[in-house]
């Protein structure tokens, strides 16, 4: 029943919200909006009070209300720009509770400046881009007033990923598309965090609205699912240590590369056997997939024994119900459905 990092022992008494260490370390950046207390620290009866009339389901209600389903929304394993930029996004900026300020990135349009890797000197130049859903493309140009671009990548194939320590930039976006069946990559950054995942967000948005019109039978919910699948798998090490699941690089790794939190089944967490068919590259036998409240996880066994031993044990934990200390999800970015509230009660 120890404490962990996760622990919301973190109070913004501005936003009425509980969060983690590690949240409230990125809320102390945005002091103008977010005042951080310890709930270790001495209360005051009206601070319990403004605590008490908001809450984080309510502010999950508030500031959340309109994020688009293709918006990425970070874990605490993301880079700490794109963390720090979701806080901003949604208590700085209200981008989620009035869609206009969504303009940047879902527009279905958006051009601008990037600094690009070049091929063979590895040195970042200025280009400009050019994302089109009418066209159905992301083009780059070399010069400003050329009218032929340098490349253009299908919104089919198009998928970008935060790559900050590859590219030796906080900002830095890895950018891969399809060229005559081969896979492609570019390295671009912005200078400034908000403009970097606006580009980031309007790429997913672009490859959002084409997947809608691929497959309009499907959901929104289906959509974001089968959506940017990242799926190259790795092959890491696992142990699971009651309900932290977490994956080493190394069995001997003294840190775990990352964890994945398995709930119970009253809080929407599902194993399944077998992975979701519109997995990109799938031609793995022995998966599994563990649906948790905000995304999917896939996993891939060698064998089917072992595929059936991890299901078992993942069925456990799932089947026991939650003991009020483990609902210690941080809410910004792990929700888990409860409020610290409720453990005080
Ligand atoms: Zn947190």
């Amino acid at each position: 029943t120890g404490r962990n990092l996760r622990w919301p022992d973190w109070a913004s008494l501005t936003l009425g919200v509980f969060v983690c260490q590690a949240c409230s370390l990125l809320h102390r950046s945005i002091p103008h909006i977010s005042r951080v207390k310890s709930v270790q620290d001495t209360w005051e009866d009206s601070e319990v009070e403004l605590m008490a009339a908001m809450g984080n389901g309510a502010a999950k209600a508030k500031y959340e209300q309109k994020v688009p389903p293709f918006y990425y929304r970070p874990t605490h394993t993301d880079c700490k720009l794109l963390r720090e930029q979701w806080i901003r996004a949604k208590y700085e900026r209200n981008e989620f509770e009035f869609i206009e300020k969504q303009e940047p990135y879902s527009a279905g349009y958006r051009e601008g400046f990037l600094w690009k890797r070049g091929r063979d000197n590895g040195q970042f130049l200025s280009r400009k881009f050019v994302l089109s859903e009418r066209e159905g493309a992301l083009k780059y140009f070399n010069k400003q007033d050329a009218r032929d671009p340098k490349a253009v990548m299908k919104i089919e194939t198009l998928n970008a990923t935060f790559q900050p320590a590859k590219i030796g930039n906080p900002c830095g976006l890895q950018i891969t598309y399809l060229k005559d069946n081969s896979t492609r990559n570019i390295f671009v950054y912005h200078s400034d965090a908000k403009e970097t995942v606006d580009w980031f967000n309007a790429i997913r948005a672009a490859r959002f609205h084409y997947l809608q019109v691929a497959f309009p039978g499907a959901s929104d919910e289906e959509v974001r699912k089968m959506h940017f699948d990242p799926t190259r798998f790795k092959k890491r090490w696992f142990t699971m240590d009651d309900r932290r699941l977490m994956y080493f690089k190394d069995p001997l790794d003294a840190y775990a590369r990352g964890e994945v939190f398995i709930g119970s089944k009253e809080n929407s967490y599902t194993v399944l056997a077998g992975l979701p068919p519109t997995t990109q590259g799938y031609h793995w036998n022995h998966g599994i997939t563990i649906v948790t409240p905000d995304r999917k996880f896939l996993f891939a066994c060698e064998t089917e024994a072992e595929q059936r031993d991890w299901i078992a044990a993942f069925q456990r934990v799932i089947n026991r119900p939650m003991r009020p200390q483990e609902y210690a999800g941080c809410y910004l970015e792990c929700w888990t459905g409860a409020d610290r509230k409720a453990d005080r009660n």
